[in-house]
């Protein structure tokens, strides 16, 4: 595995927790003797009703917006490029200050407006289905870097504020915990994005160190365990991270997790789709309580691999049904723009 390069360090009031910005900006509206109901203009302008400079705040004095833009500029991702699939979904590819690109994907559901959002640029662990992994890691990203790409889609359009958020973009997020730890407390603070515990969704291949550390937080966030296999050697075949963290141990970990739990499950010809593959993941969704996610293999990871054709799939649920499973098909989206789960590599759609 390589070691992460550094993300650029802290350089922005948007990589701050609501509550360490409000200090910050508190601390220089008393410095600058201005009444202190400035501290809560300022403040909701980060995340609450964000804008895209200073000069925007037109409840503000001109010459406090000019100052503001030279002290606490508001950093933004470079949308270089916005796709729309047929079926509603969109694509988002953002450049960041340093040349690295991340995606990001919106998928409209009913009343309910999913953001993926990307937690690293490429990823280490190489499962060898993932487009992501593919490509390789390049780095960690900062929390503004991870919860910007909520704020940019609200920049757009606030009427497209995303309802739910999903970490299953580009990256391991518990193999960025400091920035995730953050970003977390942004999306769901009330001064933040203020999107509810229950409506974010970490998804991991499960990172031991990571799933303590997001278990310990107060509040009920959502886990996801990319298992993909329901026993070591399955699992090994197709992700190399079973040889670290195997999967006893991850749902050991997952136990403490007080929420219900999904497995993610992406189907691929004779690698995990048998029946007894099937028995053996009912056995294990049903000591842990977990919902199953199938998952219909998307193109973009390594070449030989084949889709489990969709009647397969079915039988393939309805085993796990049989067995008193909680067992859902997912409909893929955004396939035409390469937007699926496991297609995000950071290029045009088109490449
Ligand atoms: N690294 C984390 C989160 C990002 S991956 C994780 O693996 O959980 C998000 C989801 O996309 C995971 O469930 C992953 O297994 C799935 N995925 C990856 N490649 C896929 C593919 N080719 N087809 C369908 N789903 C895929
Ligand atoms: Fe990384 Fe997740 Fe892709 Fe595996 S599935 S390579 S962990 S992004």
């Amino acid at each position: 595995m390589t070691s992460p390069r550094v993300a650029p360090p802290a350089d922005t009031i948007l990589d701050l927790t609501p509550d360490g910005a409000r200090e910050r900006l508190a601390q220089w509206v008393e410095e600058r003797g201005l009444p202190r109901y400035r501290t809560d203009q300022l403040h909701r302008r980060l995340w609450v009703q964000p804008i895209a400079t200073w000069n925007d705040a037109t409840e503000l004095p001109a010459a406090l917006r000019a100052e503001l833009d030279a002290t606490f500029p508001l950093r933004r991702l470079k949308e270089e490029l916005s796709e729309l699939s047929q079926d509603g979904t969109r694509k988002f590819l953002w450049r960041l200050d340093d040349g690295e690109a991340i995606e990001s994907v919106l998928i409209p559901s009913g009343t309910r407006r999913t953001l993926c959002i990307s937690s690293q640029a490429g990823c280490a662990l190489g499962c060898v289905f993932c487009a992501t992994g593919l490509m390789g890691f390049r780095r960690n990203l900062s929390p503004f870097e991870i919860a910007g790409q909520v704020r940019e889609v609200m920049l757009r359009d606030p009427a497209e504020k995303p309802s739910n958020i999903v970490f299953m973009g580009m990256g391991e997020p518990l193999l960025n915990w400091p920035a995730v730890d953050v970003s977390l407390t942004i999306l769901n603070h009330p001064e933040g994005l203020g999107i509810g515990a229950r409506h974010i969704t970490v998804s991991t291949v499960g990172i031991l160190p990571g799933m303590k550390k997001l278990a310990a937080r107060p509040e009920q966030f959502r886990l996801a365990i990319s298992l993909h296999a329901p026993t070591t050697e399955r699992r090994l075949a197709i992700m190399p991270i079973e040889k670290k963290y195997d999967l006893h141990a991850v749902l050991d970990a997952a136990t403490a997790f007080r929420k219900r739990i999904t497995f993610e499950y992406v189907m691929i010809s004779g690698k995990n789709d048998s029946d007894q593959d099937a028995d053996a993941l009912a056995t294990l969704a049903n000591k842990h309580g977990a919902l199953v996610n199938l998952l219909p293999l998307h193109p973009g990871g390594a070449p030989g691999l084949e889709p489990t054709p969709l009647n397969r799939i079915k039988n393939f649920a309805g085993r796990l049904q049989a067995r008193g499973v909680e067992a859902v098909v997912r409909r893929s989206r955004g396939l035409d723009i390469k937007a699926a789960c496991g297609q995000l590599a950071g290029q045009r759609g088109t490449q």
